[in-house]
């Protein structure tokens, strides 16, 4: 379900030009919406943040040494681990995804106290998290590395604002614009900010979401004979420990000689990071680390070639947007919101919103009146809306 606002195209647009539409956020709900609307033909790029694709879906290198000192590269995934499938829409996208080898299903086998260790069927993106948006976006236009820090609504459309533009759109192109429409695939702290001033009631929505912070420890061992590939503690500052190199299609980044080592990922507790959100990192790792090699030897420390830690302020969801709505679309305004906040939580969550809003998007288009060619802006071009 969608909340589906108003419809209608700018008259300042050429009707003959496919509309133009700004992604923000290259996570998966954005890779989904903007895969969905590159097929239906609109002329969408993606902007995000951050240098590379798939946001909390995330993979990191960290260089460590063996004890002959041979140098070696692991890459851990270090937010998502891996994900389920449970509607059919989102599995022929998976299915699609596996025959082009971008990702793989994985029996995993979880130790877990209560009820009882389990295996369970998960999807793994290869030979990294990120190579899922990475295949959803291949054909998309690309704009890495743009923190956009404000929406500006001119006669012409939309104007994306980045660090350090000024109130206005300036000559050197400091703005990205003008879009038709701008979507954002942000999480709902960001897109709040973003939207306050421009769609306030959906600003103060977003803002009551709740999201767990979760700090992650990344950690290379001698080899250790541990039977499992995942195990979530009932008690501790652990919630889930991964032994990451098992995960399949993992092999080692960049150069050096296969090792006898292993590689783990920990995620602490929602309840556990929240409480030492600000800490410093090193008391972070030297807790983290020590709660690990309690549970992997049950004895004494484990001999270890690597540790570090990344702290995620916004990684799980806690209380999802009120409403019940899969995302937001207002056709008039030109303006939509979609990621995993209006679901569970879940890449399959953030999947369905991105693709759901695309189908908005696109329906909106079908069901519009053909503009009038002759009606004037209400603004000059490149004139902020002081209202919106
Ligand atoms: C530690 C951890 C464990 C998890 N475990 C699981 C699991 O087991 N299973 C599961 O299904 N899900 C899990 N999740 C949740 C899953 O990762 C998310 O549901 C999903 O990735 C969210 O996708 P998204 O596109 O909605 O948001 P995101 O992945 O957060 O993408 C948002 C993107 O927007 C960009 N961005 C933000 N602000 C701006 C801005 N102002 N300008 C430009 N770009 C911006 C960011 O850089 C990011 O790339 C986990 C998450 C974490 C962190």
């Amino acid at each position: 379900m969608t909340a589906n606002l108003r419809t209608s195209r700018s008259p300042a647009v050429d009707p003959m030009e496919p509309p133009r539409i700004a992604v923000i956020g290259a996570g998966v709900a954005g890779a989904a919406c903007a895969a969905g609307l590159l097929r239906a033909g609109f002329d969408v790029t993606v902007f995000d943040k951050s240098r590379g694709v798939g946001g909390r879906m995330a993979a990191r290198r960290a260089p460590w040494a063996d004890a002959d000192g041979t140098p070696h590269v692991a890459e851990f995934d270090h937010g998502c681990p891996q994900f389920r499938v449970t509607r059919p829409r989102f599995r022929t996208v998976v299915d699609r995804a596996a025959t082009l080898g971008c990702v793989t299903r994985w029996r995993q086998h979880v130790y877990a106290a209560f009820p009882a260790p389990q295996v369970r069927d998960v999807v793994v993106p290869t030979p990294n998290m990120p190579a899922f948006c990475r295949h959803l976006l291949s054909g998309t236009p690309l704009m890495l590395g743009r923190a956009v820090t404000g929406l500006l609504r001119c006669a012409d459309g939309w104007y994306l604002q980045r660090a350090g533009d000024d109130a206005g759109i300036t000559e050197d192109g400091g703005s990205e614009g003008p879009f038709e429409q701008v979507l954002l695939a942000i999480p709902p702290a960001q897109a709040a900010t973003l939207l306050s001033g421009r769609h306030d009631d959906w600003a103060a929505a977003l803002s009551a979401v709740r999201m767990s912070p979760c700090w992650t420890l990344m950690a290379v061992t001698e080899e250790l004979d541990w039977p499992w590939d995942a195990a979530e503690p009932e008690r501790g500052v652990l919630a889930r420990i991964g032994r990451h190199d098992r995960k399949p299609g993992r092999t080692e980044a960049g150069s050096g000689a296969p090792s006898a080592a292993a590689q783990w990922v920990a995620h602490a507790t929602p309840a556990w990071s929240l409480a030492h959100l600000e800490d410093d990192p090193v008391l972070i790792t030297a807790t983290l680390r020590a709660a690990l090699g309690r549970l992997l030897t049950g004895g004494p420390e484990p001999r270890w070639h690597h540790t570090s830690v990344h702290r995620w302020r916004y990684a799980q969801l806690a209380q999802p947007v009120a409403g019940g709505f899969d995302c937001w679309w207002d056709a008039g305004f030109g303006l939509g919101v979609c990621g995993d906040s209006f679901g569970d939580g879940s890449v399959e969550a953030a999947w369905c919103s991105g693709d759901e809003l695309a189908d908005a998007v696109a329906a909106s288009f079908d069901a519009a009146p053909a503009p009038d060619p002759t009606a004037k802006p209400e603004l000059e071009p490149g004139v902020a809306d002081p209202v919106h």
